[in-house]
């Protein structure tokens, strides 16, 4: 049994450390936060999502937790009608032997507390955040802000997409922003007016800025993201608090039921679209990254999350087979590029046909009308096929 330091208790982090104690491994998760928390917000988990979910033990609590949409409508912001449709009842479930999900971020991190809590061989350690490591005969020892150094056999670091440990390992250059401000809100189910579309995953598409919207807590609250052209500047601040004006200018001529949407919330959260380019690999030697700290991505296909659930489950699977950490760590490197680097390029080129305008606008329409249905069931088949 060796001893894995995770650095970073957010999805990624509490995935790993139940994935390395799963392979036989004694685990200690470093969280930077005086608590395991996540911010008051939702998440889509499709079937590839809860097969991994399942792997980590952590489906049989959330599932009590989930809300299963009939569909995702996309929409023409201006009008309001539907584009197209993915409909994600019986037949979706028949093709992708799985069902899609909606959940609020902190049951899903509560799920993945619950289950690593469950194994004597995790301990988690909050207010230790991680600043750097040293590699030193055949160990790891990791740095802590207060002083404080843990010896370790290798190192996972999860500590998203500033990661401290990536920057030592890969010593590349920050995010690259995308040109997109993302606002987030959730609100109770009785604050939505009217008229308002609550069965569905509902995406609307409009010049300059997008909004997705879907209920959560089992259909108890409501979230809503919405994105919009607009810079990011340097002293802006993630997560910080917003009226959201700039969104509901670009919405201004936006059709009735989607500007009813945007006024229900009181406040607001801001972050700075952002993601890096795919690299060729993530990790050297006994030290390896998951989750966003390895590939973060735009969240339009809606996969950061689900990817670093992913992650941990070939991570389980290289532990356990492979004794040698660091090829263990170089095998599941190899298997996850590919594929996270494949989601990573596709949430980047929606990022740019979601906010189109004109001709592009309208032959996105045509398209996404010509896969509608069942049809788009093989569009999306390369993303949520991926089996354990
Ligand atoms: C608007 C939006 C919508 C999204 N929707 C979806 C979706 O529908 N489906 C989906 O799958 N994904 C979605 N995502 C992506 C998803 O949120 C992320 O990919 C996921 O949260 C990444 O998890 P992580 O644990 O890798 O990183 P994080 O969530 O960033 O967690 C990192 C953790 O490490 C800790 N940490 C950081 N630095 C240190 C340090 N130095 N020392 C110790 N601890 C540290 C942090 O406090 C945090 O707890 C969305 C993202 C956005 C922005």
């Amino acid at each position: 049994m060796a001893s894995l330091i995770v650095a970073g208790g957010g999805i990624a982090g509490l995935a790993a450390a139940k994935a390395a104690a799963l392979a036989g491994h004694e685990v200690m998760v470093l969280e930077q936060a005086r608590n395991f928390t996540e911010l008051g917000a939702g998440i889509q988990i499709g079937p590839n999502g809860r097969r991994a979910l399942e792997e980590l033990d952590a489906w049989d609590w959330l599932r009590l937790h989930v809300f299963h949409p009939q569909a995702i409508r996309i929409r023409h912001g201006g009008s309001g009608r539907d584009i197209g449709r993915v409909p994600l009842g019986e037949g979706f479930r028949r093709r992708f032997r799985g069902t899609y999900q909606v959940v609020h971020r902190a049951d899903l991190l509560a799920a993945l507390l619950a289950t690593v809590e469950e194994e004597p061989a995790v301990s988690l350690k909050t207010s230790a955040r991680v600043t750097g490591f040293r590699e030193q005969d055949g160990r790891v020892t990791v740095l802590l802000e207060d002083g404080t150094e843990l010896r370790g056999d290798a190192l996972i670091g999860a500590d998203g997409i500033r990661s401290r440990v990536r920057a030592q390992l890969l010593g590349d250059r920050p995010p690259r922003l995308s040109g997109h401000v993302l606002y987030r809100a959730l609100v109770e189910r009785e604050e939505v007016p009217a008229g308002v579309d609550m069965e569905n995953v509902n995406l609307w598409l409009n010049a300059r800025g997008h909004v997705v919207h879907y209920p959560v807590k089992g259909g108890t609250m409501f979230n809503i993201v919405a994105s919009v052209n607009e810079p990011w500047g340097d002293n802006d601040t993630w997560g910080e608090p917003s009226d959201a004006a700039v969104v509901k200018q670009v919405f201004a001529n936006a059709a009735d039921e989607v500007r009813a949407v945007l006024n229900t919330p009181r406040s607001w959260m801001r972050w700075g679209g952002a993601d890096r380019e795919p690299v060729s690999t993530w990790g050297r030697g006994l030290v390896t990254l998951i989750g966003d700290a390895a590939h973060p991505t735009l969240p339009y296909l809606a996969s950061g999350a689900v990817m670093a659930l992913e992650d941990a489950v070939v991570l389980m699977r290289h532990l356990a087979q492979e004794k040698d950490l660091a090829r263990a760590f170089r095998s599941y490197e190899r298997e996850r590029q590919p594929r996270t680097a494949r989601i990573v390029n596709s949430s980047y080129k929606l990022s740019r046909i979601y906010h189109a305008t004109g001709l592009m606008a309208a032959g996105r329409d045509v398209f996404i009308r010509l896969t509608s249905g069942p049809a788009s069931f093989d569009r999306m088949a390369w993303l949520y096929d991926w089996r354990p």
